[in-house]
């Protein structure tokens, strides 16, 4: 199978339905191949061996990465938000790009071709490539990491994958006519990808937020009567803000609302859970290189955890759930070994959507089959994981390894606390010493001996944090990832700590 054939399923299967726009009006699946049928015409006229995307969110995110299937080119979006070096980096490194974008400036000497141009289109004849020509081990997709603990690297997704992962999750036109899914996460994300493929087969229409704020986003799921969304840890934080601040609670239609991509503490979602009494929640986690989510934790586990007087229970709504049935998920020792329920180690996960291959750095899928997700972390007795965090985030404190996800799921349970994140910053005495990141809840002061006091009493004294830096905000990319080397330089510019 590849994403041609997906595309044939949903223009046949839902010819006349409305798969990408507002309630007034938008593509439906027959003109949503007849847009693919002509973007890859174009591409494939241009001598392009890739699609970039350079953009933000919208539906020729979509009507782009089917062209680029039908004309048989890997597509690749590019983060809008990287520095004029990075980008001439990137582009130095593709040998034929037709670039979608309204910022062609920023791409000097490669073709270029505006969005609304793209939409637009004439039609030229059937498509480069019919879905029996593309192979299902061919690229379909080139993503690039955030590079939040490394430089950024070109993560391949094959046609294999993403169908893969599509089947493993998604049911085909199981949607009913009057859903619709609110996408707010930016385009160069694997989010972005999976949800344009899963709601195109499932049926369900797609509204896409450009440019996020909670109070858009809240008004928007109100207009289009949006049933479905899916939002990172911060954005979320923002909009569990903004609905207190309005005294209100979020609205019934809105029946499900996914989040992921970064680990999010266990109270903002019990207040969630709180303020959106009608949606069933659904922790998402996954990695570009797995081709988006291997781990989900459902609606109803996420209300009987709530709901759960036994402890072991109700710390499930700090999980990730359970591995999805199409993918396998161990935790292991330093020698490779599966650890026992509750002990640390080493994420690891196989599959048909694990792809765990790179442009630069080729696969580094293992020989017995399994991909190191380089995220640490613990299964409970039944088989729910727990996420630490990445492995490179681990602090080493005068030898002793400590996960700043312990520290911070300790300070996130204290009353003046609204965010934190936790970084090992270098000291000539301990090699590394902890800091911790805090975001005062509004109208909150917090005061950092007593934070301390708060850790110490409740973690081992080497855990306490040797610093405390209150914040106004978190640095984090558009995708919820908290950068902690950005953390570590606010403390080497001798901010005001102790
Ligand atoms: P790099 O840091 O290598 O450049 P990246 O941060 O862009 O890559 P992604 O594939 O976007 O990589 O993110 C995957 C990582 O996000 C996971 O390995 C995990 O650490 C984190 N993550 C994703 N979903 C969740 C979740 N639901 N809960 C906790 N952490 C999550």
């Amino acid at each position: 199978m590849n994403l041609a054939m997906i595309l044939d399923m949903v223009a046949d299967g839902m010819t006349d339905r409305v798969l990408l726009g507002g309630r007034s009006g938008g593509l439906t699946g027959a003109g949503l191949r007849a847009r693919a049928v002509a973007g890859a015409g174009f591409v494939a006229s241009a001598g392009a061996d890739r699609l970039v995307y350079l953009g933000g969110n919208g539906p020729v995110f979509p009507v782009a990465l089917l062209a680029a299937t039908l004309a048989g080119v890997p597509f690749l979006p590019l983060n809008y938000r990287l520095s004029a070096e990075q980008l001439d980096e990137v582009m130095s490194r593709q040998r034929a790009p037709l670039v979608v974008t309204d910022t062609p400036e920023r791409v000097p000497g490669a073709g270029t071709v505006g969005i609304e141009e793209f939409l637009r289109l004439p039609a030229a004849g059937p498509a480069p490539r019919s879905a029996y020509d593309i192979d299902a081990e061919s690229i379909a997709v080139l993503l690039m990491t955030s590079g939040t603990t490394a430089a950024p690297k070109s993560a391949v997704l094959r046609h294999q994958h993403l169908v893969s992962y599509l089947f493993g999750s998604v049911e085909f036109a199981s949607a009913d006519e009057t859903d619709a899914t609110l996408v707010s996460v930016p385009p160069y994300h694997i989010a972005a990808v999976a949800n344009a493929l899963s709601n195109l087969y499932s049926g369900r229409r797609v509204v896409y937020l450009d440019h996020f704020t909670a109070a858009g986003w809240l008004d928007t799921v109100e207009r289009e009567g949006v049933t479905h969304a899916m939002v990172v840890p911060t954005m979320l934080v923002r909009i569990v803000a903004e609905l207190k601040a309005r005294g209100r609670r979020a609205p019934a239609h809105l029946r499900s609302l996914s989040y992921g991509g970064a680990k999010i503490s266990g109270e903002v979602i019990e207040e969630a859970l709180r303020l959106f009494p009608h949606t069933g929640f659904v922790n998402a986690y996954g990695l570009t290189e797995t081709a988006s989510s291997i781990a989900v934790l459902g609606p109803e586990e996420h209300r009987e955890a709530a709901a759960s007087p036994d402890p072991a229970v109700r710390a499930r709504l700090g999980s990730v759930g359970r591995a999805l049935p199409a993918v396998q998920i161990e935790v292991h020792d330093p020698e490779g070994r599966p650890c026992a329920p509750g002990q640390v180690g080493d994420i690891v996960v196989r599959g048909a959507q694990v792809a765990g291959e790179y442009v630069e750095a080729g696969s580094l899928v293992r020989e017995d089959g399994w991909f190191p997700t380089r995220d640490r972390g613990h299964l409970d007795e039944d088989g729910f994981l727990f996420v630490q965090g990445r492995a490179d985030d681990t602090i080493i404190r005068g030898g002793e390894n400590i996960a700043p996800a312990e520290i911070e799921d300790v300070l996130a349970r204290h009353e003046t606390v609204l965010e934190c994140a936790v970084a090992g910053v270098p000291d000539l005495e301990w090699g590394q010493r902890i800091a911790a990141f805090v975001v005062p809840r509004p109208g909150r002061r917090a005061d950092p001996a007593e934070l301390r006091e708060w850790v110490r009493e409740r973690l081992r004294g080497s855990k306490t944090p040797d610093d405390i830096v209150l914040l106004d905000e978190l640095p984090t990319t558009p995708t919820g990832k908290i950068l902690r080397r950005e953390l570590v330089e606010i403390v080497r510019d001798g901010a005001d700590t102790r």
